[in-house]
Order: C-alpha cells, then sequence, then structure tokens
C-alpha cells in the first residue's frame, strides 16, 4: 500500500490527526494494535480545555458534545476537611472548560471515519518502522495472519506510551524526562449523580477528586498506594475513604452506589526530546505523559495533532516551516502543562515521606491561593490551558 502520512495508533492523537488531514486531502492509512471496541471501551479523560473544544468544533466534531458537553469555570479545592476555595475561570480570565468523556470523543472519532470511509486498521501486529530518516520510510504490520506494508512519505507515531514509534529514535538522540509519583489513583465510575461542582481535594489520608461525565454518570478517585490493588478496594471502602477526605458539606451531597468500572492508575511525568526524527513525528502519550492532576493529557494530545496537522497540510502547499518547527513548538506547550501538572500533583497528594511540616506548608499554599487574586489568575490561566502558537 501506498500513501503520505502512515499514523500508527488510532487513540485520540491518530484517529484525529487522520481526521484533520482527510478533510485537508492529505492521504493517510491509520494502523491500530486493539480492536475497535477495545479503543471505544476505554475509561479515561474527561475535562477538556477551551481550545480543544475549539479544536474539535473547527473540524467538526463537536456536535453531541455542544449537547452533552458540561461547561464549567469553577476550579474547587477543600484542604483541612474543612475549608474551599473555588476560583472563577471566566471571571479570572474569561475562559472555561469542558467535562465530556474522552470515551465520547473516540466515539465520535470513529463516527466521523465511519461517514467519510477513513482507512483504519485495527488488530494490526507487529507494526515496525523502517527508513524513517529517509525520503521514503514505511510501515510493516501484520493482520489476518498477512504481512503488509506502507510505503509513505511521513510517519506519524500516535501509538501512546507503550507504543513502538518511539523506538525509532536511536537512544543517542533522545533526551528522556521522568519523574515517577510513589502513589497511584483509584478511580470508580458510578451510574449516580454526580457533585455539582468538580472537587480537588487535598487532605492528611491523601488526595481525592469528585469529577462529573454526565448527569447520571459520575467518575471520583482517592490517592491509593501503588502497591495495592483494585480488590484491595470494596466499593464500601472506597466511599467512605472518599467521605472521610471531603469538607462535610460536600460528603453530605454525595450520591453513592455501585461501581460500573474501578481502576488503578499509576502516577508519572515522562518527556521524550525531540519529537521528530527523520521524517518520523511523535504526537500525544507516545512523546509525553503527566499525572492526570490538572487533566493535561488528552488536551496534550489534541494541541500536538493541532500544530502536526498545520506542519503536513502546509508542506503539501509547499511551506516546511511549521514542519520544521513541529518538535521545538510542540515541546514549549508540553513543558509548560507538564510543569503544572507536576506543580498540582506536589501540592494536593500527600507523600509517603511527607512529614507534618510538608502538611502545613501545603495548607498554607492553598490559604495564599484562596486570598490571592493574582495567584487565582496565574491558576486559571495554565488549568484552562496555555494559547495555542
Ligand atoms: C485513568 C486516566 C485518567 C485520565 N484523565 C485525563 C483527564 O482528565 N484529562 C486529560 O487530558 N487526560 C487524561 N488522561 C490521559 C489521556 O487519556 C491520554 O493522554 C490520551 O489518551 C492520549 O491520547 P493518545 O492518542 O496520544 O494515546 P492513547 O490514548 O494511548 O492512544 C494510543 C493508541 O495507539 C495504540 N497502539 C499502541 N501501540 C501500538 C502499536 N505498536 N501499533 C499500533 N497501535 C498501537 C493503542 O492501542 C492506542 O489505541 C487520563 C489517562 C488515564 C489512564
Amino acid at each position: 500500500m501506498q500513501t503520505k502520512v502512515a499514523i500508527i495508533g488510532a487513540g485520540p492523537a491518530g484517529a484525529l490527526l487522520s481526521h484533520i488531514l482527510d478533510r485537508a486531502g492529505v492521504d493517510n492509512i491509520v494502523l491500530e494494535r486493539q480492536s475497535r471496541s477495545y479503543v471505544l471501551e476505554r475509561i479515561r479523560a474527561g475535562v477538556l480545555e477551551w481550545g480543544t473544544v475549539e479544536t474539535l468544533r473547527e473540524h467538526g466534531l463537536a456536535d453531541r458534545l455542544d449537547v452533552e458537553g458540561h461547561v464549567h469555570d469553577t476550579i474547587n479545592i477543600a484542604w483541612r476537611g474543612t475549608e474551599t476555595l473555588s476560583v472563577d475561570t471566566s471571571e479570572k480570565i474569561d475562559r472555561r472548560m469542558m467535562a465530556y468523556g474522552q470515551t465520547r470523543i473516540q466515539e465520535d472519532l470513529y463516527a466521523a471515519a465511519d461517514a467519510r470511509g477513513a482507512s483504519i486498521v485495527f488488530e494490526a501486529s507487529d507494526v515496525a518502522l523502517h527508513n524513517v530518516t529517509t525520503d521514503s520510510p514505511y510501515v510493516t504490520y501484520r493482520v489476518n495472519g498477512t504481512d503488509e506494508r506502507i510505503d509513505c512519505e511521513f510517519i506519524a507515531g500516535c501509538d501512546g506510551f507503550h507504543g513502538v514509534s518511539r523506538q525509532a529514535i536511536p537512544e543517542s538522540s533522545r533526551k528522556e524526562f521522568e519523574k515517577v509519583y510513589p502513589f497511584g489513583w483509584l478511580g470508580i465510575l458510578s451510574e449516580t449523580p454526580p457533585l455539582p461542582i468538580l472537587l480537588y481535594v487535598n487532605h492528611e489520608r491523601g488526595f481525592g477528586l469528585c469529577s462529573m461525565r454526565n448527569p447520571m454518570l459520575s467518575r471520583y478517585y482517592v490517592q491509593a498506594p501503588i502497591t495495592d490493588s483494585v480488590d484491595d478496594w470494596s466499593d464500601d471502602r472506597f466511599w467512605s475513604e472518599l467521605v472521610g477526605r471531603l469538607p462535610s458539606e460536600h460528603a453530605d451531597q454525595l450520591v453513592t452506589g455501585p461501581s460500573i468500572e474501578k481502576s488503578l492508575a499509576p502516577l508519572r511525568s515522562y518527556v521524550c526530546e525531540p519529537m521528530r526524527h527523520g521524517n518520523m513525528f511523535l504526537a500525544g502519550d507516545a512523546a509525553h505523559i503527566v499525572p492526570p492532576t490538572g487533566a493535561k493529557g488528552l488536551n496534550l494530545a489534541v494541541s500536538d495533532v493541532r500544530y502536526l496537522s498545520r506542519a503536513f497540510i502546509q508542506h503539501y502547499q509547499g511551506d516546511d516551516s511549521f514542519l520544521d518547527s513541529y518538535s521545538d513548538m510542540a515541546l514549549r506547550r508540553v513543558w509548560g502543562a507538564v510543569r503544572f501538572s507536576w506543580w498540582l500533583t506536589t501540592l494536593l497528594h500527600r507523600f509517603p515521606d511527607q512529614t507534618a511540616f510538608d502538611q502545613r506548608a501545603q495548607e498554607q499554599e492553598l490559604s495564599y491561593l484562596a486570598a490571592s487574586a493574582a495567584a487565582q489568575t496565574a491558576l486559571s490561566e495554565q488549568y484552562v490551558g496555555l494559547p495555542f502558537e
């Protein structure tokens, strides 16, 4: 097979890139290791920066999002079990966020792919990248027991943190930055009405998060030891731990019920530099991951794709400047989000070696945030998302 851009991975980054390129008439083929239903069932992100919402709207992907998405404009943080700060981002910087599940975005992307007859090969195994530093790179893979090959001009590595694309950059040309946090997030999904606000919690017992997907679907998290297993956490244990970390006014409002999904996610910050090697370009989790605190992972995947799709489209119109600046430009925004996610994670979690002094220092920083308009503006700017270049 022959195409202009071979895209590895049909998660949000790969499927969105394919959608934008198809609309611009840039031929592409997507290879996905998993089945379509497996990708659609993954429960992940839920909070969209406004730039992400606008990007999806610009590309005709927001019909359902505009009906079902829940616009919200406050960042709420509780601490000491009694105090709560509420920052109104629309008042501070005139920008908002939207709660809309990644699962829904993935469904919208696949529905759009079906409508335009896009080329997505599911259950493609043994994907390998070849000749990436030449003008004739190619990708090999196996599907339905047959070996296949795609010759292309560019390869877009959108295959997530555990994908193969990043390995195409030799270790001598790759710089990796990593921080692994000594705890995880135990998350549950329940078909119960969510709290009316999205609430982050700093508590002596550990972090908590109350989040929403839609009026009858709630997503909650508690910080848990990464050595725990999901089986250690009955629904009753989860709810009582969450309630114990919330101020009573919110605990009283919490509607509990059986979980329909439960998972334990490790927390890690990771960046690979550069995001280009020859004619292979990385986008999304393939190049970087952030802890979910601050809700940046999916949003970064979308902003990378915004830059990369523009770079490919401009290339086919005779201008390589965005292709040449892609890695530096994407990394500027990535590091902004990586720093913010690290800061918010550090501020809101209980670390294993944390002393009473450290706990008080965290609480004081939250009290300062509650009192300072300047600090709230800085928080708002980064939370709703830095502007695109
Ligand atoms: C529990 C959890 C909560 C999260 N919450 C948030 C949040 O609130 N806000 C937010 O912005 N982000 C959040 N994230 C992060 C967000 O989900 C990711 O950043 C986002 O999915 C990145 O999209 P991607 O397309 O780059 O990577 P992925 O979604 O990982 O997609 C990569 C795709 O490539 C495929 N693939 C992998 N290897 C190969 C291969 N060798 N060949 C072919 N295909 C391959 C995979 O099957 C996958 O479909 C969360 C993540 C988790 C785990």
